[in-house]
């Protein structure tokens, strides 16, 4: 397979190349293609006028497109490159499979003809946050960096042109692996393995061979970076070609990266660094000690010096939606932690303050085991509040440990978390669920969850 695509990059030239999707990563594939002397042709299953941004763009650089559906000839070509939203084995792919073409992912294709280093990022939970900080990091010391790849900026747009930048990284789902088939980082970090996705993958085996993959091309110049504490990730290391830096929270014998009486050390090439104590991180929270711990040998591997690692972590307040602040109202903090979709998130959510908590959560059950949850909410939690399709089942699973209580909307559980607090707790949102019950996704959730404590007149941290 790998030979196979090899041969196809280098016969780009000519090649006729359907991409799926007129969004921004296949605006940025086709783009990239074209430049690269393809024949391209975009198919959109939108309606023209849903799209007029898209059709602009692309009328512009002088590509073809077809809208409101996927023609037999759109899918009788020589390749198809899909977005991560298309799932491989969908009727759409599958006839073109059928048909004899190619099926590539806008990421692996970019990959073919990015001039600069990568830097991956993958795991169940921290991959913006860790993509983020690795670059705020190489940024403060002075090497270009720029964040791309599922955070937003498609790699296909960095690929098109990277003069401005010296590494690039990347945030890589499991869905963008699916199809990943030559793609080679010069850093690869495995941040975590827990169940998510898996009405996409199946089961646990399939989703985490999919995120080791990103170490499969890597050879013996290369780094390898990964949680040496979660038992999911290591079942998964054994083949590593590329050199090994593990992370952990306890200390390490040879090069890596961990917590000593509450200080982040790095060993790297047969040197040691006393980074700074974790309470002086930005960052809140075990997890968060963890990406920085991640963060630090990828930026270390790659330029970053000590004084622009330690100045990231002290001045990096983490993403929105993520653990964020949102204010004081009356003593009480909010916090938005409206991107913690999965009990992993929500595990580490809770074990990130000292004091009581009332959390409010709920939404879209993804078949997840809610009752992981089930010693941090008898040991932290003073009063749980669900919401959304989930509720039953989530008070089922916590019945008896803490008083539980049903809200009927968002605003409805804001109201009662404000009745049961006292000065000094924390209200804290942190779904475990997605939010396609209630919202459009997880950032119109968290934002509406802002705009309440707004209201309730609340003062910004
Ligand atoms: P991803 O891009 O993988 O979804 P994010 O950085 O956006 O990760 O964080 C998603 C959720 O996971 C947030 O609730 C965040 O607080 C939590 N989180 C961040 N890092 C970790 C980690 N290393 N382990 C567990 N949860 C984490």
């Amino acid at each position: 397979m790998i030979e196979t695509v090899k041969k196809y990059r280098k016969a780009t030239r000519g090649r006729k190349v359907t991409v799926l999707g007129a969004a921004r990563s296949g605006l940025a594939v086709a783009r990239l293609l074209e430049k690269h002397g393809a024949d391209v042709l975009i198919s959109e299953m939108q309606p023209l006028n849903q799209v007029e941004e898209a059709a602009r763009q692309l009328t512009f650089w002088g590509l073809d497109a077809e809208w409101e559906g996927h023609s037999d000839k759109a899918l009788s070509r020589d390749w198809l490159v899909i977005s991560p939203g298309v799932p491989i084995d969908s009727p759409v792919v599958r006839k073109a499979q059928a048909n004899g073409m190619l099926i590539l992912g806008e990421l692996e294709v970019a990959s073919w003809y990015l001039d600069i280093p990568m830097i991956a990022v993958t795991g169940s939970n921290g991959k913006t946050t860790t993509t983020t900080l690795i670059t705020e990091m190489l940024c403060s010391s002075n090497v270009s960096a720029v964040a791309c790849g599922n955070i937003g900026r498609p790699l296909a747009e960095i690929a098109f042109d990277a003069t401005a930048y010296k590494i690039a990284v990347v945030e890589v789902s499991s869905f963008q692996m699916e199809t990943a088939y030559t793609f080679h980082p010069h850093v690869a970090l495995f941040l975590n393995l827990t169940p998510d996705h898996l009405d996409r993958h199946g089961n646990m085996e399939i989703y985490g061979e999919l995120k080791a993959r990103v170490f499969k091309h890597q050879n013996p110049d290369d780094w390898a970076i990964y949680n040496q504490s979660d038992d999911h990730v290591m079942m998964l290391m054994d083949d590593l070609e590329a050199k090994r830096l593990p992370f952990d929270v306890k200390p390490l014998p040879a090069d890596g990266a961990y917590v000593e009486q509450g200080r982040i050390k790095l060993r790297f090439d047969c040197r040691e660094y006393d980074l700074l104590a974790t309470d002086e991180m930005r960052l809140r929270g075990q997890h968060n000690v963890l990406n920085a711990l991640a963060s630090s040998l990828a930026s270390m591997a790659t330029g970053a010096n000590v004084e622009g690692i330690v100045s990231a972590l002290k001045t990096f307040e983490g993403l929105t939606h993520r653990m964020e602040s949102v204010g004081h109202v009356n003593g009480v903090e909010y916090i938005n932690d409206s991107k913690a979709t999965n009990v992993d998130a929500v595990w580490y959510a809770l074990g990130g303050f000292n004091c009581p908590i009332i959390l409010i959560a709920g939404g879209r059950d993804k078949d997840s085991d809610f009752t992981l949850l089930s010693d941090r909410i008898r040991d932290n939690v003073k009063n749980l509040i669900l919401i959304g399709e989930a509720a039953d089942k989530m008070a089922v699973d916590f019945e008896g440990l803490v008083p539980v209580h049903r809200a009927q909307s968002l605003q409805d559980a804001v109201e009662q978390a404000v009745s049961f607090s006292d000065i000094g707790d924390v209200v804290l949102f942190s779904p475990a669920c997605s939010s396609f019950d209630m919202f459009r996704n997880y950032e119109d959730r968290g934002n509406k969850f802002k705009e309440i404590i707004e209201k309730m007149g609340s003062v910004a941290c």
